[in-house]
This record gives C-alpha cells, structure tokens and sequence, in this order.
C-alpha cells in the first residue's frame, strides 16, 4: 500500500480462483475489482481538495479521522478504512492447504486463547454477533497480549495492532453463502495465511517499545 495520496488498489495477491471452494471467483472480482476499488477511489476524491493532507499515511488517517474538516470526516472515515481494512484482509488470505500459528504467536495463542479452537471460537462469536456490516479482529497490544474485537462499518481498531479479520459485510460472501454467515466464516478461517499473519506477529515483538528495566 503507498505510504499516502493518491493511494491505489494493490494487485491481488493470488488468483482469483486460488481461494476455491471457500471463496469464489466471483465474489473476488466483485469484492476486489470493485468494492475495494470503489474506496481508494473515493478516498483519492475525497483529498484531492485538501493537499494539506496528502502526506498522511494511511493508518493516520484511519486513526485520525475526528480531527479533519467537517465536509470530509465521515467520508474520510469510511473510505480510508475501507482500504486498510481491504488490503489487509486480502494480504491475510492464501490458497491452501490449512495452516496454524507459528512460533512466538503459536505461544501468544495458547497463553491468551487456551488453544487455537479458543481463538476460533471467540473470532466465530464476534463474526456472527457483529449486527449488520462490519469485521472481527485479531489484534495485539504494544507489548503482544492478543485480543478479539468486533467494529461496525469500515472502523478499524487502531491504535491496536490487526493482525487478522474477517469482512462480514454481505458484499464478502453472499454469492458464495447466500445469508450463511456461519458458513462463510468457516471457510474464511481455512484460508487463513497463518505463517504470514505469525510472520507480522514477530515483527510486531520486535519493534515493540522497550520496558525501562
Ligand atoms: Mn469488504
């Protein structure tokens, strides 16, 4: 993703076919070409009248949104975290076979979550009980405790570290799942990039602040 404006739609990383049987082709061209598309464009409009904010990244943006004018915060809000949100969920993806957390975040798993059946479970309730369109999270803290949140619409969790999500608008699975929301996120959970997303969890430790000892 470019560090700021004009931002625009990173490639898929793999095929479209590669998400198969879990996630269709055609939920991809839509949910990629189009949706994700439809927010770097609408955030480009949306600073093309404000050059004072075209050298923010993106995560000041997303984290940054209540302190800008009036005519642009909502959408600025919306848009800014359609395309973090987006490009992160696609880049947490990977054609199979099933993986699991390794390393350092295999530990963090076991210690926060019990198992990695705990963690599914507590992704899978906020998934199903986030009413209406919005995303669960993975997300770790400055010092790598995990947690599971849920956010309504595009709003990220920021200044919590994503590591993971799961996109329960119905743009993301209603051609493949129809209202089948459950099922969607059972076939989400399995192509899940987990040597990537452990890959993120290293580097999070090892940038994190050192304590004053
Ligand atoms: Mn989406």
């Amino acid at each position: 993703m470019e560090a700021h404006y004009p931002f625009s739609l990173p490639p898929l990383p793999y095929g479209y076919d590669a998400l198969l049987p879990d996630i269709g082709e055609r939920t991809l061209h839509f949910h990629h070409d189009k949706h994700f598309q439809t927010y770097v464009d609408n955030l480009n409009k949306l600073l093309e009248n404000h050059p004072e904010l075209r050298d923010w990244p993106l995560e000041r943006l997303v984290q940054e949104w209540p302190r800008l004018p009036e005519d642009i915060r909502q959408g600025v809000r919306n848009n800014a975290g359609g395309v973090y949100n987006h490009d992160l969920y696609f880049r947490t993806l990977a054609p199979g076979p099933v993986t699991s957390p390794m390393g350092p975040l295999g530990d963090a798993v076991a210690r926060d979550f019990g198992d990695l059946e705990g963690l599914r479970t507590a992704m899978k309730n906020a998934a199903l009980g986030q009413f209406g369109s919005g995303w669960a999270w993975l997300v770790s803290d400055s010092e790598g405790r995990l947690s599971v949140v849920k956010t309504p619409n595009q709003d990220a969790p920021l200044p919590l570290v994503p590591l993971l999500l799961c996109d329960v608008w119905e743009h993301a699975y209603y051609l493949d799942y129809q209202n089948r929301r459950p099922d969607y996120f059972e076939g989400w959970w399995r192509k899940v990039d987990w040597p990537g997303v452990s890959r993120a969890y290293d580097a999070l430790l090892e940038n994190r602040p050192r304590r004053a000892q």
